[in-house]
């Protein structure tokens, strides 16, 4: 399902267009990760943990939203992300193998907090490696826009209590008998 890639310097797309049209998918992808992740939790009766799922998926689109209208679009202009970044599936997104049905929040917002840093990584990458002006311009406003995610996820974990050592041994487990 997923694959993770290590975060190597990205190829740099040329044109400010090229590169909110990457920026934005990424987002769009990350929203659709934490919808997934929400309805997983859903599933299992974690409902909390799905809460908090739904609540990243509706940052991330609001932020999505955003950038798209900066650029005066509706949507993401097709032949823009011809060519996808090195590195770029991996960026925001949670790995949906890292999920366990007997999460806590705590859980839930470890990996939240991994991908927001790991988006923060990428387009530290990208400000450095952009070759125009306008693109690095773009980049550094993702970054602090990434920045506040991460920010935002350290102060809910503030308010979380750190779960035992042994959460994941279930009482009632689930049977999977045919
Ligand atoms: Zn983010």
């Amino acid at each position: 399902m997923s694959q993770t890639t290590t975060l190597t310097q990205p190829a740099v797309p040329a044109t400010i267009e090229d590169f909110m049209a990457q920026a934005i998918a990424m987002e769009f992808e990350a929203v659709e990760r934490y919808q997934e992740l929400a309805d997983a939790m859903e599933t299992h009766n974690n409902a909390e943990v799905a809460a908090l799922f739904r609540k990243m998926s509706v940052i991330e689109n609001k932020h999505a939203e955003q950038m798209l209208a900066e650029m005066g679009w509706s949507e993401i202009p097709p032949g823009t992300s011809a060519q996808r970044w090195e590195g770029f599936e991996s960026a925001e997104v949670v790995a949906m193998d890292d999920i366990h049905y007997l999460m806590t929040p705590w859980h839930a917002l470890q990996l939240a907090l991994k991908a927001e840093q790991r988006a923060v990584r990428f387009f530290e990458a990208l400000t450095e490696a952009a070759q125009s002006e306008p693109v690095r311009k773009a980049a550094l406003e993702l970054l602090e826009e990434e920045r506040e995610h991460v920010e935002l996820i350290l102060g809910w974990l503030k308010k979380v209590p750190q779960p035992d050592s042994d959460w994941y041994e279930d009482p009632d487990p689930p049977r999977y008998d045919t």
